[in-house]
């Protein structure tokens, strides 16, 4: 596996691959783990060639602290990699990626209005930065297939729409979110729980189950929402950012009656985690 930290460098490699090799492409912040690694291994298997890129993408954090904290494991991440067929693995820096007195407006997109919704809403200008930084990895990178996770479902309906907006020739696919044995959805950001934490954060994986249950049982979207929302506010280590049941495309709770999902965020601690669920599988 190559390990790449320029476009030119990108670009040299590139030109010396068939113009035609399909390049499948996983955008990542590193710390990586199963997860990442599934999405890496279903590129693998998809396609001739398959980057993968680590970047810790400032203009995506709505808090500073969050991003100085978000954990960096570029060693193990290269080890990891390399069990896999990766090709190459893009590692930018801030300069490669927002060159000073860049215009940003050009990778600003219309994503009718479902950036605004559940974690547009509740960190605001998220998905501004994800628009931006999947946008230019895109153009640089050029991929025919961009593999993305479930977990960030949000995050993959805006990069779907994003890649139209574009009019680039990439299929975005969507791959279903890798747990822990206990359910947990596996996150970089599980590896800032304590011990104590990461046993409570299972809670989370048991709400989005019950909601499931409660679902096949006949009770209302509403009367689900309000039972597990009151769930979160018992309990003592959990700070309920949102709690939604909603259409899995257009991200409102009206509208046509099948495919409806629910979204959780929570804090644990210092922690923000998210979590999805269909509520039909
Ligand atoms: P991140 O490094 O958190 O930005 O995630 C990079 C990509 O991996 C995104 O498309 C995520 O949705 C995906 N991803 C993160 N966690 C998981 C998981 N547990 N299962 C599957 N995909 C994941």
């Amino acid at each position: 596996m190559k390990v790449i930290r320029t476009l030119t460098e990108y670009n040299q490699w590139h030109s010396t691959t068939d113009a035609n090799a399909e390049i499948g492409f996983v955008p990542t912040m590193g710390a990586l783990h199963q997860g990442h690694l599934s999405l890496i291994r279903q590129s693998t298997k998809e396609n001739y060639l398959t980057v993968c890129s680590i970047y810790i993408n400032p203009t995506q954090f709505d808090k500073k602290e969050d991003l100085i904290k978000y954990p960096k494991a570029l060693k193990k991440d290269i080890a990891l990699l390399k069990t896999t067929n990766c090709d190459v693995l893009f590692v930018p820096d801030d300069r490669q990626m927002y060159p000073e007195g860049e215009d940003l407006t050009r990778y600003e997109f219309d994503f009718s209005q479902i950036d605004t919704l559940l974690e547009g809403k509740h960190r605001i200008g998220h998905f501004r930065g994800v628009g931006i930084v999947v946008s230019k990895l895109f153009e640089m990178l050029k991929p025919t297939k961009a593999y993305l996770g479930e977990k960030d479902y949000q995050q993959l309906q805006i990069v779907k729409r994003l890649a139209v907006a574009m009019k680039l020739n990439l299929s975005v696919i969507g791959s279903l979110t890798t747990r822990e044995s206990d359910g947990l959805a596996m996150s970089s950001r599980n590896l800032r729980l304590n011990q104590n934490e990461r046993t409570e954060a299972t809670f989370i994986y048991q709400m989005l189950q019950k909601a499931k249950e409660k679902y096949s049982k006949g009770e209302t979207i509403a009367t689900i929402q309000f039972s597990i929302i009151d769930k979160f506010n018992k309990h003592p280590s959990f700070k309920l950012d949102y709690f939604e049941i909603v259409h899995e495309e257009t991200f409102l709770a009206s509208g046509n009656k099948s495919n409806w999902r629910c979204f959780v965020a929570a804090f644990i601690g210092p922690v923000r985690l998210i979590d999805n669920m269909p509520l039909i599988a």
